[in-house]
């Protein structure tokens, strides 16, 4: 057989060790091509280089120690049938107990004075009622140990051993920063920091190659917005102006007083769609036309973020122009197609919903309508939107960049753009968004409506758990109903789950949780369950039934986070808090309290890091989701799950938005080049690599 040129687009198959066998596990990863193995970085490393003494280490957290062992005995459980071996080790500050399943031969190779690195994590043990280090790794020698996502069949070892072989391809590959931008940000090179991701030299070494990526990652988020802040200069959107006197009719149609906030987002949104005097002009002005509206909403859950974007298609419908809004989920959109014909219809507008499921109850046909309200759906609809004017999109975070592409040119006509309004509940730091995003501007709402009442909070341990049952009784006797949100589907079902974690208390899931809740707890309530892996219609309709008042009990995922608005829904109640940053635990909570009743959220957790529990505590007493938002900030890194969950809003894989100063660099080098991008050709190229690559879904 001839041997392959190995380069970057050769399938992985080719790559000497691999074949088609092993490259069908390896797809499982995602790893088709060689240039899929160069971005397949490990999710953690064991860092044997940072050792921790016994005296200081912390519960529940990944830490290496240096110790000898001290005993060391196989024993058999009768109950799961399987060895544990138990070891005692010691440093010069204390002793601590260590078990491993199913390796009895570790008792013959790490005998008493026998001298080892470890690393792991140490936790609480209900049996012994200790403090026990679970299956820890072994290192002979101090050192940096990747451990990538694996899969069945690839283990982190063999990936190593791949990546080792392909040293000369990440060695070429290209720097498209040019240099005088890597000498005045200290930046390591591109093909450097790669190779040190996969075989760090030690962790100085790894926190400059992460701080590399990090601040691409920044580099071209903060570049993209300023190429259509200068794009949205030259574009041109059609003037969108009413009379004082037709604003008036609006605002004093509707049920309540707006608050300040609400007003001065509405005043601004007017502003911005009749081009205010501030607004530089279009360099070739067409007649009635401006720069287009480029406006984030951002508010609080609950804050009221709806009625003004009614107000902006209002002010597009008495101007002659149609509407579109995009919601991320079909339960989102069915309820602003609902509110929004409550606050519209009376005006004379006519409104259409455009979801997977909703072609048949549809009374207008698109080009008759004023505005369209759905979820993606909209993209593909067969009529075309003509003369819209304006397009609103709610958490448009949920969307892939190619999607929020194109519903800004579904509404192009005539050369005209549309104004365009994004709306989210993510309570991002104000600084960022200026940052970073410098191409929106912003309007916020801080101020919930008025005669809201707060919502009390509470960090529940695990003793008090029936008395908090009692108290959901209650509540739902007197007519009210309660969420249960938990982290995971099902048990013990490939989602993130420890190997060998037999001593941790188990993570609840939503299907276990609902038959324990069914027979055990509340069997004479009505309890409907929702998650992920329900089909459109059958989610759509557990929670139609919720919203109507046929289930006392909903529980649930993280799928009933955004937006969902039942007003007689008084207790949230969620599982394994630790599991999900402050920003999202207040979503879930702004999921109550949205009607006239007294509201109550209750935050479980059995974790025993103490970090973890101050942070939930923490949650008792603030209810200022910017607030939240900014201590999320803060812990980032400290937590890998839910870093993860916090950077949902911008798709950062290696950036932490914490760092404020990496922020500061990578935009502040965006500023300097944009103005002439023309010469940095290797730049313009990455750009659409980056984002032709990410946000695929
Ligand atoms: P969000 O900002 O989370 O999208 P919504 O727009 O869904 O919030 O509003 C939440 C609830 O508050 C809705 O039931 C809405 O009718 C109500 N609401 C909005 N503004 C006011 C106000 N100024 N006064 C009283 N209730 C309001
Ligand atoms: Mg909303």
């Amino acid at each position: 057989m001839v041997r392959k040129v190995i380069k970057l687009d050769t399938d992985i198959q080719y790559l000497k060790g691999v074949g088609p066998k092993m490259a069908e596990k390896l797809h499982k990863l995602g790893i088709e091509k060689i240039s899929d193995l160069i971005f397949h970085f490990p999710r953690i490393y064991k860092d044997y280089t940072q050792i921790t003494k016994i005296r200081d280490i912390q519960i529940s957290e990944n830490q290496s120690i240096k110790v000898r062992i001290v005993g060391i005995e196989n024993k058999r459980t009768s109950r799961r049938r399987f060895t544990v071996t138990e070891a005692v080790v010691a440093d010069e500050t204390g002793s601590l107990q260590v078990v491993w399943f199913n390796q009895p031969y570790l008792k013959k190779m790490l005998k008493p004075g026998v001298e080892l690195l470890l690393n792991g994590e140490v936790k609480y043990n209900r049996f012994s009622n200790s403090y026990v280090m679970e299956s820890p790794d072994r290192a002979k020698k101090p050192s940096i140990v990747p451990v990538y996502p694996e899969t069945k069949g690839v283990s982190s070892y063999y990936i190593v051993k791949l990546v080792s072989k392909i040293k000369d391809q990440i060695s070429k590959i290209e720097e498209y920063l040019p240099k005088n931008i890597l000498d005045d940000y200290d930046l390591m090179t591109y093909c450097s920091a790669i190779w040190q991701m996969h075989e760090p030299k030690d962790s100085q070494t790894l926190t400059k190659a992460k701080e590399r990526l990090a601040f691409d990652e920044l580099f071209f988020v903060a570049l993209r917005a300023r190429i259509n802040k200068e794009a949205l200069k030259n574009e041109q959107a059609p003037v969108l102006a009413v009379t004082e006197g037709e604003m008036k009719v609006f605002v004093e149609s509707l049920p309540f007083e707006l608050t300040d906030d609400q007003k001065k987002a509405a005043w601004t949104v007017a502003l911005d769609l009749k081009g205010h005097e501030k607004n530089p002009k279009p360099k070739k002005l067409m007649p009635s036309t401006c720069i287009p509206m480029n406006r984030l909403l951002n508010g609080d859950v609950g804050s009221g973020k709806t009625v003004v974007a009614a107000f902006a298609i209002y002010i597009a419908y008495k101007a002659g122009y149609k509407s579109i809004l995009m919601a991320p989920t079909q339960i989102l959109a069915n309820q602003h197609f609902e509110t929004l014909k409550e606050i519209l219809e009376p005006f004379g507008m006519k409104i259409a919903l455009a979801t997977a499921d909703s072609k048949k109850n549809n009374q207008f046909s698109i080009s008759n309508c004023n505005l369209i309200v759905g979820t993606q759906a909209i993209l593909y609809l067969k009529e075309k939107m003509e003369d819209a004017g304006l397009v609103i999109v709610d958490e448009q975070h949920r969307f892939g960049v190619n999607q929020r592409l194109k519903i800004k040119k579904l509404a192009k006509n005539d050369n005209k753009a549309p104004h365009f309004l994004s709306m989210t509940a993510t309570p991002i730091p104000r600084s960022l968004y200026l940052s970073l995003f410098s191409d929106l501007n912003i309007s916020r709402i801080c101020q919930m409506p008025k005669g809201r009442k707060k919502i009390k909070t509470k960090f529940v341990e695990e003793k008090d758990r029936e008395k908090a049952y009692d108290f959901i009784r209650k509540q739902i006797e007197a007519g009210r109903q309660a969420f249960v949100i938990c982290s995971l589907i099902e048990e013990g079902n490939g989602e993130k789950k420890d190997k060998d974690n037999l001593f941790d208390v188990d993570q609840k899931s939503v299907i276990a949780e609902y038959e324990k809740l069914n027979k055990n707890v509340f069997p004479d309530k009505k309890i409907g369950m929702l998650h992920g892996r329900l089909k459109a219609k059958e989610k759509e309709s557990i929670m139609g039934k919720f919203a109507s008042g046929k289930l006392d009990i909903l529980v649930s995922t993280s799928v009933v986070e955004v937006g969902v608005d039942v007003q007689n829904s008084t207790i949230m109640m969620i599982e394994d808090a630790e599991r999900f940053g402050l920003a999202q635990l207040h979503q879930f909570r702004g999921r109550v309290g949205r009607g006239k009743y007294q509201s109550y959220c209750f935050v479980f957790s059995s974790t025993k890091n103490q970090k973890a529990i101050i942070r939930l505590k923490s949650f008792e007493n603030i209810l200022d989701g910017f607030k939240l938002s900014e201590i999320d900030l803060k812990n980032r890194g400290a937590g890998q799950i839910y870093g993860k969950i916090q950077s949902g809003h911008f798709d950062f894989i290696h950036a932490d938005l914490g760092d404020r100063m990496l922020v500061r660099k990578a935009t502040e080098a965006a500023e300097n080049i944009v103005g002439n991008l023309r010469d940095y050709p290797k730049i313009n190229r990455k750009l659409s690599e980056v984002e032709s690559t990410r946000h695929m879904e």
